[in-house]
């Protein structure tokens, strides 16, 4: 590619609407261009690195025995009904109707669609199991789209759907992706994590997001600084801590306080003179239409997707108004334990604690002193609070870190979620009609492309890791009117052609500074700079976008020095 014929407007100016620097980035570097809010078009730099991401994608997938096929972006309503999901799914779900008022929605995602097809076409064991990928754009209509293609309601996206005859199978479906992703990844050139995540109601350890480790990600992800275990904060657990939930303390006698209008922990703390720690708080929650108090320790925070796991309910939400005075016989503010109507469950953060303060269950009161077993009851002791940076490793009791990422990847066992509800059924070697067991799999396309600038940048621009890159070299000629600077610098761009390296000659009639901070910006990993006073040496100029080291290679060598750079720079570390 010439540079001086390619689409490529790169613009100095930082856009003002841009907040994340991927997509100052991507605007500056002429990647992307905005259409409508969260809906953008790929110019031809942007779309090489896309494809670029596509085809390791692909690679990886089919290596994995995936078959690749193609489903239609536009789903009839009627699929959805079917799985129940056109009611749930609220107003992302974009919903259209055509000429004749039938119902369709463009789709965010695939299952209805892939779950039809296999429930039609697979009828025995004989055929399972079977994994089926697209890579298709989706819609997702994003209340607040932001941060360009990272958070867009249009994006690309590779989704396969895995469909076994019985659980051992579908496991190993799961752990090939989950091997293919990491190869993926690897080959992208990231720095990443896979961590456990939710599964909901199907447990264990079937779920996990591939996260990008980069300071401006939008989620926390876990880690101990010990062993391997890493999780999202979402499913972050904590060990339970050593000894006994209602070991001796010495019980000092409960005593009422008077605290007018003092409701928060911040406020509490003032008016008593105690830390958060010294204090138990009271949350009601209602789990499919039952009251529950949890008890938290006043510096922790209750896990609501930990609490709805524990006690296997599908709705859950912090009690209103009402309930609470039901239920504690206050208004909002005082709840505490003794007397109350409703179970108790108390998170680990209790267990070792005594004399602490609680509401009192009546207005404008509290309670010091209180303790378990001489004041109140608890049902159970479970992990239930959001896990703090210093809290213990469920593996190994070392201590957990928080880190900041960006999620690329997803592997989700779905089990029979769809087809139970679609019916997607064949017939086992015992003669039995089963149900298929499912897994899914995603990946962001045009995300992992702008997760990888995130984590490879510098003040100048992108720095592509060399599988990705948009172009492996750039060819700079200082001076395009220095005839001898252009000739080479011809010969050389033909040279690369000819051997399949995906070079760009910026033969721009521009400042050398000018070209150079291009280059820079859309961040090609190899430049070639030809200037006349190294090519009086007979040599040309072989920069690192990465490192900035520079070396002078002679023109016979520098073709076979160009290629083994490369090669180095594709094989997987
Ligand atoms: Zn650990």
């Amino acid at each position: 590619m010439r540079y001086s014929e390619m689409f490529l407007p790169t613009t100095k100016e930082i856009p003002s609407d841009a907040e994340i620097v991927s997509h100052q980035l991507m605007l500056r570097a002429g990647m992307i261009r905005k259409l409508a809010g969260g809906i953008y078009t790929y110019l031809p730099l942007g779309y090489r690195v896309i494809k670029k991401v596509e085809n390791i994608v692909r690679e990886e997938m089919n290596r994995a025995g995936a078959q690749e096929l193609f489903m239609p972006a536009v789903q009839p309503a009627e699929l959805w009904m079917e799985s129940g999901r056109w009611n749930m799914y609220g107003k992302e779900l974009l919903r259209v109707k055509d000429r004749h008022n039938r119902d369709y929605c463009i789709g965010p995602t695939h299952e209805e669609v892939i779950t039809a097809l296999v429930r039609d076409e697979i009828q025995t064991y004989r055929q399972l199991p079977m994994n089926l990928y697209q890579i298709q754009t989706k819609f997702r209509d994003e209340i607040r789209p932001r941060f360009g293609v990272m958070r867009s309601r249009e994006f690309g996206m590779k989704d396969a759907y895995s469909f076994d005859a019985d659980e051992a199978g579908a496991e190993k479906s799961y752990r090939k992706m989950f091997d293919a992703y990491i190869r993926i990844f690897r080959r992208c050139g990231l720095h990443f994590r896979p961590v456990e995540a939710d599964s909901g109601n199907i447990g264990g350890s079937f779920s996990h997001e591939f996260m990008v480790t980069a300071e401006s990600g939008e989620d926390a992800m876990v880690h101990c600084t010990s062993c391997d275990y890493a999780a999202n904060l979402e499913k972050a657990e904590v060990s339970r801590p050593e000894g006994k939930a209602d070991q001796a303390v010495d019980f000092s006698p409960i005593e009422e306080v008077h605290t007018p209008d003092i409701r928060t922990i911040e406020e509490v703390c003032a008016f008593l003179d105690v830390k958060p720690g010294d204090i138990v708080k009271t949350m009601i929650f209602v789990g499919d239409g039952k009251p529950v108090a949890v008890l938290v320790r006043g510096d922790e925070d209750v896990n609501e997707t930990k609490l709805r796991n524990y006690l296997g309910c599908d709705s859950l939400e912090l009690a209103m108004d009402d309930t609470i005075l039901e239920v504690t016989g206050s208004p909002r503010g005082f709840a505490g334990p003794i007397g109350i109507k409703s179970v108790i469950i108390a998170d680990y953060s209790l267990i070792g604690m005594g004399n602490f303060v609680v509401g009192a269950n009546r207005e404008n009161y509290h309670i010091k002193n209180c303790n378990i077993g001489r004041d109140f009851e608890i049902r159970n002791y479970a992990d239930l609070r959001i896990v703090k940076e210093g809290d213990l490793c469920p593996r190994c009791g070392k201590e957990l870190k928080i880190a900041r990422g960006i999620e690329v990847g997803h592997v989700f066992k779905l089990g029979m979620k769809y087809s139970k509800s679609m019916n997607a059924t064949f017939l086992d070697s015992d003669g039995k009609e089963k149900y298929m067991i499912m897994g899914c799999y995603g990946i962001g396309i045009g995300r992992t492309a702008a997760a990888c600038i995130e984590q490879s940048r510098d003040g100048d621009g992108i720095i592509w890791p060399m599988p990705i890159a948009p172009f492996q070299v750039i060819i700079t000629p200082v001076n395009i009117n220095d005839e001898n600077l252009a000739r080479v610098a011809e010969e050389l761009y033909k040279g690369f052609v000819e051997e399949g390296v995906e070079v760009i000659l910026d033969d721009r009639n521009e400042r050398a500074g000018v070209k150079f901070k291009d280059a820079d910006l859309i961040g090609i990993p190899i430049r070639i700079t030809v200037g006349a006073k190294s090519l009086a040496e007979g040599k040309v100029e072989v920069r690192s976008r990465k490192s900035g080291e520079v070396e002078k290679v002679s023109l016979e060598t520098v073709r076979d020095f160009i290629t083994k750079t490369i090669m180095e720079q594709l094989s997987i570390s």
